[in-house]
């Protein structure tokens, strides 16, 4: 007799452990581990689903009282043991339930019909295309989507069907129109092997010596069996993207399959025509907005061999490649790679640890790495690569910044500088475009002086403290708190007081400044609705607008080429947000920022207005120095014991009860105070948003060099978790190595 030890998909903490079902002789061969299988529940016998995770000849109770399986799940294909083994892991490292890790490796399969995959193909030659096109474009009444349509054919030669009516925003209705007119052919999912079809080719760019010296060094290794996680650091701009595709090139050359993960605000168009072209139907995409039947489909092209590059975000990662060879990760120091649900995992070190279970090579990519993806590069652990030069040879742009202080001492306490004004006037006058930044994440009313800068901190965690309510200064980590000073405890000031500015009134003050200019507004309240952020993004490179004022939303992966100013207006925002992540952030973000300006043909200039002009971060991104960030950075989180000199557990309680959330948070400190020896222990504390929609929240903070004694400590409580009343009376959750405040 065989036995399945199922894990039942019921997700219960108290349920998290497999039971023995006995396989029927109709079932023998056919279930492996991996499959999603029918099993009798319960006293009832009630029919629930769950997950083969071993077969074994060795019963674990009297076998006669050992239950039969009703049979695999209908549509259940076996994932490879090692998604399996994937979920353990992250089940460990990052805690929650064995089915809440495997839910989030395995695609759930919904009841829905398969989307048919279709291509838009041209089907006039170049000549005849460009004639149609200016024939449409003489027109009095054009339509200027059919142009765009026609245009971007020209360029493509074929395109995905959603990449067209989704991303371009071009009705079905017209696509249709121009196949009867006979200008396209659209082809449907079994034709897409026609060996007639068109597959587009990007006019490949011959990589320069730099770019050949990173690629030459990846496969070099992966030819000797070496494999590495790489961290390739390549200034904006230095053709990350053209190194990312030729490694994938290699690997598919070699039978093996890639997945390149991209942050999702990254992923648009531009990003995925590129790959598109290279690829052509050897690659697939999958984004946030797609049904998870959607994202099934693409899995099930990858697992059939349908397909092998997958690119996407985070989730991309779960792809079931049976070979897989190389994943990369682009912009790799993106908070969006961190879960924001339990397991908690990061994509970074979840993509090493998968890459060691199928022998592939991880690349890291980055304009300004992770402090802790730079330290492992440092230690040894991981190899640098350096791409310290813009592929087109375009010059950085210059930096300077501006002090805020002494704009309130010389009478200006305008949100725009004096030198910010002077600058955005010559580029009115001369039609180039602007971006002002306004950079707010993480914004958490901290309290600083407006005369000389100073912030309150911490006296034990140095992280800014944050107001709440009126007048109550508190630390996130540790709890303390005291009554906001009415001057300055520095210079004696009474300007001082919690920082607050919105891109409302950005917008606001620039157009009474500047009433001629016409501005564009991007944030989370202008770009809501479908296609809200993507028509501010055409329409401000389209020339319909001189000054584009946002927040970080505009900062990313997009290419603007007639901006030649870049002013960011209050990098202490994000500099003074109180966790131990802030500097890092500016940094990124400031250099980020100061990337926007002049890719294209003109020289850029970048102003960074702040209190703190001195403040290393700040220094760094001005001077465009990752080292000298980097040397600071590394000190201070060594000096505090934070990641990645230290790991750090965050153990979150939350309930509609504020006791309870309590009571669990001090049970928990109880817990680990009776059974661990000198851990250093913060909290219990009110949660930064101490209540969301009417769930009180608690936190706990451990800190340790050695991360497997967090993980044990996690383990502890799981176990407690089973059988104490308090920490079932609340949901317990954890974070290892937060990204930002939880
Ligand atoms: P990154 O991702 O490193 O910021 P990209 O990959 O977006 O940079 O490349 C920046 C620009 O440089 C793109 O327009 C790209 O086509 C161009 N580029 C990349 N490599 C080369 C090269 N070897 N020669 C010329 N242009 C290149
Ligand atoms: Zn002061
Ligand atoms: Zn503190």
């Amino acid at each position: 007799m065989i036995y399945a030890d199922v894990i039942v998909d019921i997700s219960l903490e108290k349920l998290d452990k497999t039971f023995q079902y006995a396989i029927p002789a109709a079932w023998e061969g056919k279930i492996r581990p991996g499959m999603q299988v029918e099993v009798p529940f319960g006293n009832g016998g009630r029919k629930v689903l769950g997950y083969v995770m071993e077969l074994s000849e060795n019963p674990k109770i009297a076998p006669e009282r050992i239950k039969e399986l009703l049979g695999a799940a209908e549509g259940s294909i076996p994932i490879e043991s090692r998604m399996i083994a994937l979920a353990a892991w992250m089940k460990r490292r990052y805690g929650g339930t064995m089915n809440q890790a495997l839910k989030t490796v395995i695609p759930v399969k919904k009841q829905q019909s398969k989307k048919e995959r279709r291509t838009v193909v041209l089907r006039l030659d170049e000549i005849e295309a460009q004639k149609a096109l200016a024939a449409l474009t003489a027109r009095k009444r054009h339509s200027a989507a059919k142009e765009r349509l026609l245009e971007e054919l020209i360029r493509y030669g074929s395109i995905p069907w959603e990449e067209i009516t989704e991303r371009l925003g071009i009705p079905s209705a017209l696509i249709r129109e121009m196949e009867k007119s006979g200008a396209v052919r659209i082809l449907r999912e079994r034709e897409y092997r026609d060996p007639l079809q068109r597959i587009p080719t990007e006019e490949r760019i011959k990589e320069n010596s730099e770019q050949r010296a990173v690629i030459e060094r990846v496969r070099e290794d992966f030819k000797n069996g070496e494999r590495r996680t790489y961290l390739l650091h390549g200034v904006t701009g230095s053709g990350k993207t053209l190194v990312y595709m030729e490694l994938v090139e290699d690997v598919l050359a070699r039978g093996r399959s890639a997945i390149v993960l991209i942050p999702e605000i990254a992923l648009t168009y531009q990003t995925i025509m590129r790959f598109y072209s290279r690829f052509g139907s050897r690659v697939s995409f999958i984004h946030s907005r797609m049904s998870p039947a959607e994202r099934f489909d693409q899995f099930e092209r990858a697992k059939c061999g349908d397909i092998s590059v997958m690119v996407g975000p985070r989730s991309a990662l779960f792809t079931p490649f049976a070979d897989l060879g190389l994943i990369v990760i682009d912009e790799e120091h993106e908070t969006s790679y961190k879960s924001e649900t339990v397991p908690r995992y990061h994509a970074r070190e979840t993509a090493i640890a998968l890459a060691q279970m199928c022998g592939a090579s991880v690349v890291l990519g980055s304009a300004t790495p992770s402090v802790e993806s730079f330290a492992a590069a440092e230690a040894g652990e991981y190899v640098l690569l350096t791409l310290p030069h813009r592929a087109k040879s375009r010059p950085l742009p210059v930096c300077e910044t501006v002090d805020l202080r002494r704009e309130l001492r010389e009478g200006n306490r305008s949100i725009l500088s004096r030198r910010l004004q002077e600058l955005m006037e010559e580029r009115l006058r001369s039609h180039e475009q602007i971006m002002l930044f306004l950079n707010r994440r993480g914004m958490m009313g901290f309290v600083s002086c407006r005369a000389c800068g100073h912030v309150i901190k911490c006296p034990h965690c140095d992280v800014s403290l944050s107001l709440h309510g009126a007048r109550t200064l508190r630390c996130h980590y540790c709890g303390f708190s005291m009554e906001q000073p009415k001057t300055c405890p520095a210079c004696g000031s009474a300007h001082i007081g919690g920082f607050k500015a919105g891109t409302q009134k950005v917008e606001e003050i620039v157009r009474q400044r500047f009433p001629q200019a016409r501005l564009l507004r991007m944030d989370t309240d202008s770009t809501r609705g479908k296609d809200g952020h993507r028509k501010i993004v055409e329409a401000f490179a389209g020339g319909e607008a001189d000054i584009l004022i946002g927040t970080q939303m505009i900062v990313k992966g997009h290419d603007f080429p007639n901006v030649t100013l870049v002013g960011i207006l209050a990098a202490d925002l994000s500099l003074n947000a109180s966790d131990y992540g802030s500097a890092e952030r500016t940094f990124q973000l400031l250099t980020q920022a100061a990337g926007r300006a002049g890719r294209g043909g003109a020289p850029g200039r970048v102003v960074i207005q702040t209190y703190h002009p001195e403040h290393y971060s700040i220094q760094a991104a001005k001077a465009q120095d990752y080292s000298a960030f980097f040397a600071n950075e590394i000190a201070y989180r060594r000096l505090m014991d934070y990641p990645p000199a230290a790991h750090m557990l965050v153990i979150c309680t939350t309930s509609p009860s504020r006791e309870d959330a309590a009571a669990a948070a001090e049970q928990i400190a109880g817990i680990l105070k009776k059974t661990e020896e000198r851990l250093r222990l913060l909290g219990p504390t009110d949660a930064p948003i101490a209540k969301i929609q009417d769930v009180y929240k608690k936190v706990l903070y451990i800190k340790d060099k050695d991360a497997e004694r967090l993980i044990r400590c996690k383990d502890k409580i799981e176990e407690a978790i089973l059988h104490e009343r308090v920490l079932q009376r609340a949901s317990v959750w954890f974070d290892l190595d937060p990204m930002g405040l939880i």
